[in-house]
């Protein structure tokens, strides 16, 4: 076969933005997975080792490279993709930089096997360090393997800035379900340490999604389609009532690339406006196909940005098309999409009876005993919470006005006793005065001035030290549900899980794990409202997969951290005086009150020094 590379002109290769092409293993993973779809592969195969660090290999079945080429493709700038500036923008390929190959043979130990399909052998090259040690000729099956080992191995500063393995790991694995979701019609098996994590066999796009997400997702799929001149919109996006509290299944594929688009997801945001509870993200799966000519890829080094000729148009056009299969598929509650969303009532809020929100308080706290009960002060707030996001809706602040009373009763620590465990700065004024400022801040007045709470940041440390607390004593008390709650999460997840499951019930989860996909919930820690299981679950399982505890301490306190930031009263929520006021009680009487449990500052103050200055 003739060969086909040739060096790119400088001109050409100098419009190319340049970029740094392996930042990490998964880097080098997305670069050898789009090479193999560039060839026509219909089977391809990831094998991973140490999360990538000590092997990345790629498989595929495609076309494979001529002997000239297989030496050709680790020069800087040599393609087979483009020829021409203009061929920038009429792109049907996933590479075009000719860049890749010989980025990633200048950083690890490269070896190639390559046959074309009418050759009898084939080639065999191994680099390392951009020096070639040798080329020969090999018995190989048609397609090509590369194989890149020990990466970054004569950069040791950047070997030793790669995150641990789990965090790597996570990042390849994106990898992989961006262009699995992307390319449905080819089959992908990943090998994971030796054992096969992922076989997703060619498919149509809903069952991929499936397949990767696990079985549950098929019933939480709306499709999507629509075909207009500019664009065609194809895909499903995930119901409201599934949605999820970390941004993990968005996905856009544009041309069947993934890419990522704040302002595009905005409009499917809008789309879902006044369906999803506050703090959470609907999934989608969409593939966007538009003229290759409108659209620019290049703006970007990992070309994961794109630059539309038109985006207010595919915004209106995508938004309409969410809108409308949601209101297709009796998800949401209007069909009309000329009247003001604002009118409408959430369909979820038809089923719910309205019943004024109720504040517990614990009588019995004493910020003196060493045993203090925070749990009971946690529920009070959260308790709240569904309430404030539906009367967001309907206007029902009125509401609140018949809870009076239950106040009336309630008694607060006197200063005499909360000021003795104060710092001197901080002891809150007598007239315990608090105010809350655009639902985020809560003001006080303190002896030497003012001080400013952070209401979310501050809720997060004293649920943390609970939890935390709850974790090393391990007899958390746990709330029996009255009916088993089955949760399915992805293969993936439930592995993190069962490595967590001790710790989970230290803190009062009581579940088995019932299949690959799905746990049975039968308790779960006081405080904890039945219908934030999953997306708390969700959460902690995303925290841990993206930060790594290397010890048993750190493991507990990572899940304390988690479940302190699913479960405190979030920016937004607007509070009752006496709510602000035992948070802030509650907060002086932790331990650590001054910082939130990720080291940030949970309240400053203003001294009238300070102020008198302001004033000059
Ligand atoms: P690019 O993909 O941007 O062209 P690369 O450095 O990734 O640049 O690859 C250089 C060239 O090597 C490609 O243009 C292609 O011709 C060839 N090549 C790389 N991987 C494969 C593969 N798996 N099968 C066939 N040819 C390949
Ligand atoms: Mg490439």
């Amino acid at each position: 076969m003739a060969d086909i590379i040739q060096l790119l002109p400088d001109h050409v290769a100098n419009q190319i933005a340049a970029g740094e092409v392996v930042q990490r293993p998964a880097s080098v993973v997305k670069e050898l997975l789009e090479n193999a779809i560039d060839a026509g592969a219909d089977v391809i195969k990831l094998i991973i080792k140490d999360a990538g660090k000590t092997l990345v290999q790629v498989i595929d079945n495609g076309k494979g490279m001529s002997h000239t080429d297989a030496r050709m493709s680790f020069e800087r700038h040599a393609t087979s993709k483009i020829k021409r500036a203009e061929d920038l923008f009429q792109l049907s390929t996933k590479g075009f930089r000719g860049e890749a190959l010989a980025s990633i043979a200048a950083i690890a130990h490269v070896e190639l096997k390559t046959k074309q399909e009418l050759d009898d052998v084939g080639n065999a090259i191994v680099i390392e360090g951009s020096e070639v040690a040798s080329q020969d000729i090999i018995v190989t099956p048609t397609g090509t393997s590369v194989s890149v080992k020990n990466l970054f191995f004569n950069i040791p500063a950047r070997r030793n800035f790669l995150k641990s393995d789990n965090v790597e790991l996570r990042h390849i694995i994106d990898e992989f379900y961006r262009v699995a979701l992307a390319h449905p019609s080819i089959g992908f098996v990943l090998y994971n340490n030796g054992s096969e994590s992922f076989n997703l066999p060619v498919s149509n796009y809903r069952q991929r999604i499936v397949n990767i997400f696990g079985n549950k997702t098929n019933e939480k799929l709306v499709p999507v389609n629509e075909d207009t001149e500019v664009l065609s919109i194809s895909g499903f996006v995930g119901k409201p009532e599934f949605a999820k509290r970390t941004r993990g299944e968005q996905y856009f594929f544009v041309n069947n690339r993934f890419i990522k688009s704040p302002y595009l997801n905005h409009a499917i945001t809008s789309a879902f406006e006044g369906l999803l509870k506050s703090g959470t993200h609907a999934s989608y799966f969409l593939n966007l196909t538009v003229d290759p000519n409108t659209v620019d890829i290049n703006i970007h080094p990992t070309k994961t940005e794109i630059k539309f000729d038109d985006e207010q148009t595919l915004y209106a056009i995508l938004r309409s098309a969410v809108k409308h299969s949601l209101g297709q598929f009796n998800i949401a509650p209007v069909l009309d999409f000329d009247r003001d969303p604002n009118l409408d009532t959430p369909y979820s809020y038809k089923t719910n009876k309205t019943s004024a929100p109720k504040v517990e308080v614990d009588r019995s706290f004493n910020p003196f005993q060493e045993e203090t009960k925070f749990k009971t002060n946690a529920v009070a707030y959260k308790k709240e919470s569904p309430a404030n996001w539906e009367s967001l809706y309907v206007g029902l602040e009125s509401k609140g006005n018949q809870n009076q009373e239950d106040f009336s009763s309630i008694q607060f620590e006197t200063e005499e006793h909360s000021a003795s465990i104060f710092d001197k700065d901080i002891q809150v004024e007598q007239s315990h005065t608090t105010y809350q400022l655009h639902n985020k801040y809560i003001v006080s007045a303190i002896k030497s001035g003012m001080l400013v709470i952070d209401q979310y940041r501050a809720h997060q440390r004293v649920l943390y030290e609970d939890y935390l607390k709850n974790l090393t004593v391990k007899e958390a008390a746990s709330q029996q549900l009255l009916f088993p709650l089955e949760l399915h999460f992805s293969t993936q997840d439930i592995e993190v899980i069962k490595q967590l499951k001790g710790d989970l019930e230290h803190i009062g989860f009581v579940f088995e794990i019932m299949s690959e996909e799905a746990l049975g919930i039968t308790g779960v820690p006081v405080g904890v409202p039945e219908s934030e299981v999953s997306i708390i679950l969700e959460q902690l399982v995303s925290d841990v997969q993206n930060e790594v505890p290397d010890s048993n301490f750190s493991a507990s306190d990572l899940m304390a951290k988690s479940l302190a930031k699913s479960m405190a009263i979030k920016t937004g929520t607007a509070l009752k005086k006496e709510e602000q006021e035992h948070l802030v009680n509650t907060l002086f009487a932790c331990k650590e009150p001054n910082v939130s449990p990720t080291n940030r500052a949970t309240f400053i103050t203003m001294s009238v020094d300070e102020l008198d200055k302001k004033f000059i």
